[in-house]
Order: structure tokens, then C-alpha cells, then sequence
């Protein structure tokens, strides 16, 4: 049973939805997220997953998320769908769109909740077949190996269909796996073992990917959200998205995406792994500004700014910028590979002062290979300089080594480490420039993720049955012999 709040929330929630597709009828599908709806309602990829599902024939779509109530430790409530209020233990498929490592814990506390066994090793016929799929598995799938009976590898337009039209044909669960491991695309760690196929690749025609519901209660509050481009043309050394990841960067025409947003929309989200390089980016900002639309960019790259896009960024509402400067000095910029110089931030942030953009917000690593306290005492220095330009905003996030990159297998710097090389870039930027930081605890539990296999899954549903606190991570993946400190 639910309590009466939660069914009022998704009451709620459901009343405020626009463009949620008809249920239908046929073979009943859960699409699971672990992470709260708020989020789920602002990715993409979760967003995409769902009209796919809602609009093949034979199958009932219904929605379902990680409890808002999931904070760390807590008691989670059982999930139900948002369409029927049914518990996920009633569907005969779970759907799960993961998108990084820290999501396997909720995927986990989703199963448990639900009254189903996380292992698949303990589960029986009659339970829910759990695929997943998601962003994931672009990096390492698999920590995800013990717990999905089936995960589909890289895009999922085509391998989707393939994978329900299975269902429908094999008679037992076995027969599934068997029929499922005969795709390229699709591992199944049960006739597998550790090595999963290549990545799927889906057809360009069916670009661009977009949103299906758009809601004042996303994150991304009543955005339509719409593919401008898919993967990149660059070779940042840190990224999975890099060039050599799906075959490179594909573009969507600039009309095809004008004609997938609705009239209603009011915000437009244009997304993709590198928007900026997209060539004719500044008119589809353009004509989206000319009716009105505020616009939102997934990724800016400084050195992608010119007077016309920032011009245009303007008119259609930006009020900060944000793009990349990835590691603290230009020496480490270069060990990753990434080709902007400083003088594409001093030009950003003169642009930024020029068109009436209140501030610069740029993201970038700690913790990085071979770094010191010099590049910290640099980026200082640098982030002093352009704050005499334009307000700065630093989002900090400790580096993580990800398979499928050149950085693969480099350690983690410590968490003691990270939080010191942070303290000294806090001191150097005081008062000149406002410094919000994502937890190196949490981005070294992300870092085992990345790198493990098994084993480290195996591990997260035991550190999640402790409570999920750090020190439960910490206690389950020092037994594997990790350290959270060098
Ligand atoms: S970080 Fe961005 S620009 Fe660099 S390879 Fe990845 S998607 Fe491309």
C-alpha cells in the first residue's frame, strides 16, 4: 500500500503533464528510473525510452521512480507505476534507464522495496525480467552484470523492438536469454559472463531523439527537450563520448528540429555531447529566440563562442554561461587533451560582459593524473582574472577515471587528497568567485564503479542493505581491497 501523500503527489504530478501518451494495450512494461522523478522527467534519454515504449503496439507503458524519499539510510517506500499505481512486482518487464554509477544503488533499493530479489541469481521465472539500459553503457556495464538479466549495450532505437518482440516469441525465461545473447547488441551476463558486445548503433533517420512530456515539476521546469547532434568529433581524454565512441558526431538539420518542437513549448532545451560544434547552431538559437522561446544548451565549448551565439543566447533569456574548463591549469588541459586555450575564457567572459550575461560558470576537474599544487595556485590566478570581467561560478567535480577512454585505469587521487587541492583553490578564489563542489566521497564510490566489474555491484547491494551511508561503501569496497585514500 502507498501512503495517501505519495498517491496525491502522483496525482499531482500526473494533472500538471503535457503530452503524456495513452497507456495502451498489451504486454505490460515498466520504465524504471532510479532516480527521483524530478530528474527523470529532465533526461533525455529517459524521455525518449518512454515514447518509444508508448508508441509500440502491443505494449503498455507505465512509469515508474526512484520514491522522493530516498534519501541516504532511509526506509524506502515501495514503488508503484505513475499511470495505474501498480507495484513493479506486477509487471512481467522491467525497463531500467541507467545513466551513471551512483544510480545502481537506487536501481538496487527499487528492487528490494519492490519485494523482488536485486541478484538475478535469486530470481525465479515468475519474477519481473529486469533490462536495463541507459548512458551506462557507454562507460562499464558491468557492476550492472549481478543484477540486470539483460542489458542493452549503446543506443537503443533498434535494439528495443528486437528485444520485446523476444518476449513475445520464447516460451521459457531460458529460451529468452538464449534468443536475447544472439543479438549483437545485447548482453546477458547469464550466458556472457564479463564480456559484453559492442555498442549498438542506431540508423541517422531516426534522429533526433526528443521529448515526449514536458512538466512544471521536472528539474528542467516545462523544457521540450530536442537532439541537436549525437556523440562528438573531439578527443577530450577523459570522456566516453569522444570521437571514437559510436562513429564520431552525427548532426540534425536545423528544420527537422525547428519541426519537432511543439507550438505549447515555451522553453527549449536543444541537447547533445557537444551542441556548440553543431554548424549552423547560432540560427537555431536565432529562430528559436525570434518566437519567443527561452533556449537552453546542454554543452557550450568555449572555443564555439563567437558574438553570434552568445548574441543570440542573450536574446533567448541566458543569464549565465556555461561551459568547460575541465582541469585547473593549461598544463593538465593539454594531458586531457582539450584544445581551448585561456584566451578563449578571457573572450567568453568578455562576451558574457558585451551581451548581458550576469555570469560565467565553468566546470572543471580536481584530482587529475600528475596534478600539483601549482595548477591549482594557476587556475587561482587565472579565475582571479577573469572575475575582474564578469562574475564566475566554479562547479567542482573530483575525476574519475572511465573505462573505453585513454585516462582508463588511472587511480583516483584520494579523497583527503581532493578535499585538500579543493581547500586551496577555495582560499585562492575567496571572495572573487563563488565555488560549488560535488563530494569526493561520493565521486570515489563513482570512481570503483567505473573501474570494477561484479564483484563492486555485488558490493553496492551490500553497502545499500548496511544503510547506504559512505562509510558502508567504504567498509564493503575495502574488503575488495579499494582504498578511498592513497
Ligand atoms: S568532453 Fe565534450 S567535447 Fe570532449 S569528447 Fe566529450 S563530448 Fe566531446
Amino acid at each position: 500500500m502507498i501512503s495517501s501523500a505519495t498517491r496525491q503527489l502522483i496525482h499531482r504530478r500526473l494533472s500538471v503533464e503535457l503530452g503524456r501518451l495513452p497507456t495502451g494495450g498489451g504486454r505490460r512494461v515498466a520504465l524504471v528510473y532510479p532516480s527521483p522523478y524530478a530528474v527523470a522527467m529532465s533526461s533525455l534519454g529517459f524521455q525518449a525510452a518512454y515514447r518509444l515504449l508508448a508508441e509500440l503496439p502491443d505494449i503498455a507503458c507505465e512509469r515508474a521512480f526512484l520514491p522522493d524519499s530516498a534519501n541516504q539510510g532511509a526506509v524506502l517506500e515501495r514503488p508503484v507505476s505513475y499511470e495505474s499505481l501498480s507495484e513493479l512486482g506486477s509487471f512481467p518487464l522491467l525497463a531500467a534507464s541507467v545513466a551513471y554509477e551512483l544510480e545502481l544503488a537506487g536501481l538496487v533499493r527499487m528492487l528490494q522495496a519492490s519485494g523482488i530479489a536485486p541478484e538475478r541469481m535469486a530470481r525465479t521465472d515468475a519474477s519481473p525480467f529486469v533490462l536495463v539500459g541507459g548512458p551506462i553503457t557507454f562507460g562499464n556495464p558491468l557492476p550492472l552484470a549481478p543484477f540486470a538479466d539483460a542489458i542493452v549495450m549503446g543506443e537503443a532505437e533498434q535494439v528495443l523492438p528486437d528485444v520485446l518482440e523476444a518476449f513475445g516469441d520464447a516460451t521459457d525465461r531460458s529460451e529468452l536469454l538464449d534468443q536475447l545473447a544472439a543479438h549483437p547488441h545485447v548482453f546477458v551476463p547469464a550466458r556472457h559472463g564479463d564480456a559484453p558486445p559492442p555498442l549498438a548503433r542506431c540508423e541517422d533517420a531516426l534522429l533526433p531523439a526528443c521529448s515526449c512530456i514536458t512538466t512544471p515539476e521536472a528539474e528542467l521546469s516545462d523544457m521540450f527537450l530536442v537532439e541537436v547532434e549525437r556523440g562528438c568529433s573531439r578527443a577530450c581524454g577523459y570522456c566516453v563520448m569522444r570521437r571514437t565512441t559510436n562513429g564520431g558526431m552525427r548532426l540534425v538539420g536545423r528544420e527537422l528540429i525547428l519541426s519537432k518542437v511543439p507550438e505549447s513549448a515555451r522553453r527549449v532545451g536543444l541537447v547533445g555531447a557537444a551542441v556548440s560544434d553543431h554548424p549552423r547552431i547560432a540560427a537555431i538559437v536565432r529562430d528559436l529566440a525570434d518566437s519567443g522561446r527561452q533556449v537552453g544548451l546542454s554543452s557550450l565549448r568555449p572555443d564555439r563562442l563567437s558574438d553570434e551565439l552568445v548574441g543570440e543566447l542573450s536574446r533567448a533569456g541566458y543569464k549565465t554561461l556555461t561551459t568547460a574548463l575541465d582541469a585547473p591549469s593549461a598544463r593538465l588541459r593539454a594531458l586531457v587533451d582539450r584544445t581551448p586555450r585561456e584566451g578563449h575564457y578571457i573572450d567568453a567572459a568578455e562576451r558574457c560582459r558585451r551581451y548581458g550575461i550576469e555570469r560565467l560558470k565553468l566546470y572543471l576537474m580536481l584530482g587529475l593524473p600528475d596534478e600539483t599544487d601549482e595548477d591549482i595556485d594557476e587556475c587561482g590566478r587565472f579565475i582571479a582574472e577573469l572575475t575582474r570581467i564578469v562574475p564566475v561560478v566554479l562547479g567542482v567535480s573530483p575525476f574519475c577515471a572511465k573505462r573505453n577512454t585513454p585516462l582508463d585505469g588511472r587511480p583516483f587521487a584520494g579523497v583527503r587528497t581532493v578535499g585538500a587541492r579543493l581547500d586551496r583553490l577555495r582560499r585562492a578564489v575567496r571572495g572573487r568567485a563563488e565555488v560549488r563542489a560535488t563530494s569526493a566521497r561520493w565521486a570515489w564510490v563513482e570512481h570503483v564503479l567505473a573501474q570494477g566489474g561484479p564483484e563492486e555491484g555485488l558490493a553496492v547491494a551490500r553497502a545499500v542493505e548496511r544503510g547506504g551511508r559512505f562509510a558502508d561503501y567504504r567498509r564493503e569496497f575495502g574488503e575488495l581491497g579499494h582504498e578511498s585514500d592513497r
